[in-house]
């Protein structure tokens, strides 16, 4: 059975990047581009969890029969599921820890509590409330640091697949630090393998090794990284990167045999177009080049570092130099699952270094922008014929402010700029996750 969803639709098209996003100004509020589509009257129709159509409804309604069902948003707008490149999926219960900066904040509050989330009890609450949580928010996929444990990480897994959400997820791996959160090498590694052959390339699920952040790996760690890393190429790696300045300085002491903290991870084989580097605020211009020619991705994290005062993100640099950049929450360090309050703050963090990042490519990076980063842009991060259909139903009208003020968008950066300026989880009327509805009435 076929189903039609009908209501402006906005997506961006597959070719849309970041750097041809950057500067464009449609003259219009509804426009249809190679690069986007913003629809009066659109729709789309959903089939097996894809979508085979997209367009005017006048034009593609014809393509239903008898059997198939009509969903009617007229009014709402029809738009793709954002892509969160970087949470903590054990961070919930200690969000909003205040007043610290990032080593004192995850010594204080982040790392007792994630004590308790070895076990399955104490996690299964943690992550339902996570999950709604984010379907809320219109997130419909998340890379992200599970418990260290096989059966605290299993658990997590196995939840986001019973919604089957696509999903880039591995066990945190500690083997410095905390005494009671850090784990042997060999033990860690144990449950990466267990994992990855549980979990990876299973239905929407992908394995991600994870290292929590240097800091937290021995030298002994970092060789087994390396080596998993030789042995399962197709696996995805993701990290903490220059941060917070006192994080750096710590690193490179730590690691002397590296001339700066990329060169920790390149050393140990885990910087490619596969690994996924958290915040990269402080990064020399040596770093900047490697990682742009290694393909790794930025998953920036602008209202974490505002929360933990770790410094403004470069984003001119990653549009000139056309990086891979993509939005993520971070949280619990975000205070906020919402993309749209993310994009707000990136906004902010630009305008602070006299930068303006335009908003449609703030909208790229957590959409297709993330999903062509992460290598899954033929999957995900779009409303076109293929994909999985993952989107969102935002209704502006439940914000009165957010209503009025677009009463009076004259263009699709406007309308945009709107919606993510003054949005906020009020407006996503419904969520939907490969064409089923997990958010909304
Ligand atoms: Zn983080």
């Amino acid at each position: 059975m076929k189903t039609l969803y009908r209501g402006k639709i906005f997506t961006f098209n597959q070719q849309a990047s970041l750097q041809n996003l950057q500067g464009v100004i449609p003259d219009a509020l509804f426009v249809n581009d190679e690069r986007f589509t913003f629809l009066r009257d659109g729709a789309i129709i959903v089939e097996n969890g894809k979508i085979s159509a997209v367009g005017d409804y006048s034009e593609i309604s014809s393509l239903l029969r008898a059997e198939d069902k009509t969903v009617d948003y007229r009014g709402k707008l029809i738009a793709p599921g954002f892509i969160d490149t970087h949470i903590h999926a054990t961070q919930t219960s200690s969000v909003s820890a205040y007043g610290e900066k990032l080593l004192t904040w995850l010594d204080n509050y982040v790392f007792p509590s994630e004590v308790a989330f070895n076990s399955e009890q104490s996690g299964r609450r943690e992550y339902d409330i996570l999950l709604k949580q984010l379907f809320k928010n219109g997130t419909t996929s998340i890379c992200a640091y599970l418990p260290t444990s096989y059966d605290g990480a299993d658990l997590v897994f196995e939840m986001t697949d019973q919604y089957n959400m696509r999903v880039i997820m591995g066990n945190t791996i500690m083997t410095d630090g905390n005494a009671k959160l850090i784990t042997d090498p060999q033990t860690s590694m144990k449950i990466s393998e267990k994992l990855y052959n549980k979990w990876h390339g299973v239905n929407r699920s992908s394995y991600a090794l994870t290292p929590r952040f240097a800091l937290s790996c021995t030298d002994e760690t970092l060789g087994l990284c390396r080596e998993f890393m030789e042995s399962h190429p197709d696996a995805y790696v993701q990290s903490h990167l220059c941060e917070n300045i006192n994080e750096i300085a710590d690193t490179v002491a730590k690691f002397s045999w590296a001339k700066d903290y990329l060169e920790v991870y390149e050393k140990s084989g885990l910087v490619n177009a596969r690994s996924i580097y958290g915040h990269c605020i402080h990064l020399s211009e040596s770093e900047w080049s490697r990682m742009v020619e290694k393909q790794a991705i930025f998953a920036n994290c602008p209202v974490s570092n505002n929360y933990l005062g770790s410094g403004l993100f470069n984003y001119q640099k990653a549009v000139q130099l056309d990086a891979k950049l993509t939005l993520a929450t971070d949280w619990g360090a975000g205070n906020t699952l919402s993309m749209l309050r993310v994009m707000d703050d990136a906004y902010k963090v630009a305008m602070l270094n006299s930068f303006k990042l335009e908003t449609l490519t703030r909208w790229y990076s957590c959409t297709l922008g993330a999903a062509k980063a992460l290598g899954v842009g033929q999957h995900i991060g779009s409303l076109e014929v293929g994909k999985e259909a993952d989107f969102i139903v935002f209704d502006p009208a439940q914000n009165e402010l957010l209503n009025y003020r677009l009463e009076s968008s004259f263009d699709l950066l406007d309308y945009l700029f709107s919606l993510s300026s003054l949005g906020d989880d009020r407006i996503v009327a419904a969520t939907y996750v490969y064409g089923n509805k997990v958010h909304g009435e």
